[in-house]
């Protein structure tokens, strides 16, 4: 899985249904060995130790791989070292990567892909796990006004959230300061003054300022940026009653949200990361029984 526009409605609505069949405690496991391995080249928390969750929880086997004591620092491509994991044996490989579509030249290669990030392109395992956030708590996309916040431009969250949500019948708008936006790349998207969006939104997903992508390194000063387009406290009392924040971590705290709320009511930034490992659950299965591997339940 390398992008959520590749999946099709169904196969997105079964990976939500998986996905909360898992969050309610049904349990699966691999009816043979199947060989994973996690090649993480960006940061991560949450990503990487919830794929390596998900595929535990799964009875997969999974490889230990370091980006840094790997052949790569000798010189190595990415796409030999993949063809080299690939001929030892490996069946799927979960990839973040700083370089846009870095899968470009890996997907004729005999083993799965899953994308766990590329640059500014893609993330669709966030994507998925903030659908299954949203389904859960509303039952259904149809009609739900959607606010993305923030450094639009340069996430490839709000790409893939942006891309899937319309295409399950949600209103995408988005926020945050105005050239951090870019029209072309949002499909389009309608950008929107803050404070007249926030009272609209059944769900709002603030976005980490993306300083490792800005050119100057202090692209806004904290306090500047919570004013103008962080969620303050008097912004929060704006939403509807029932709407709920989200942010796909690592959350800024006093940047994107005032600190105090990032636990709030509304807040479901924690939930979000619960459901990650039941999402890549279900993603893990959706690709593996694609190449005609079998789950089956623990006994
Ligand atoms: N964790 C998300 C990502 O990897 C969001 C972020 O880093 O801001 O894109």
């Amino acid at each position: 899985m390398i992008k959520l526009s590749k999946l099709s409605k169904e196969a997105i609505h079964a990976i939500i249904e998986d996905s909360l069949a898992f969050a309610s405690g049904k349990r699966l496991r691999s009816k043979e060995p199947i060989f994973v391995a996690n090649l993480f080249f960006e940061n991560s928390t949450r990503t990487v130790v919830s794929f390596e969750m998900a595929e535990r929880k799964l009875g997969l086997e999974v490889v230990p791989f370091s980006v840094q004591g790997s052949s790569l620092n000798k010189g190595e491509s990415l796409r030999d070292t993949v063809k080299t994991l690939e001929s030892l044996g490996l069946d799927l490989l979960v990839i973040r990567h700083p370089d846009d579509n870095y899968f470009h030249d890996l997907q004729d290669l005999d083993l799965s892909i899953v994308n766990a990030g590329d640059g500014t392109g893609h993330h669709p395992s966030q994507g998925l796990l903030d659908l299954v956030t949203i389904k859960q708590e509303f039952g259904s996309f149809e009609g739900l006004t959607v606010g993305i916040v923030g450094d639009v431009k340069h996430s490839r969250v709000a790409n893939s959230d942006a891309d899937a949500l319309r295409r399950l019948g949600a209103k995408v708008h988005f926020s945050g300061p105005e050239d951090w936006f870019d029209q072309g790349a949002m499909m389009n998207g309608t950008y929107r003054n803050f404070d007249h969006l926030i009272p609209e939104v059944d769900v709002l997903i603030l976005l980490r300022i993306q300083h490792e992508r800005h050119s100057s390194k202090h692209p806004m000063a904290s306090q500047e940026y919570l004013t103008k387009y962080g969620l303050t406290r008097s912004r929060m009392e704006m939403m509807k009653s029932g709407a709920i924040i989200m942010h796909p971590g690592p959350v800024n705290r006093g940047v994107e949200i005032e600190s105090d709320l990032v636990e709030c009511d509304k807040s479901r930034i924690f939930k979000q990361i619960e459901n990650g490992v039941y999402t890549r659950m279900a993603i893990l299965k959706h690709e593996l029984e694609g190449r005609g591997f079998e789950f089956v339940p623990w006994e």
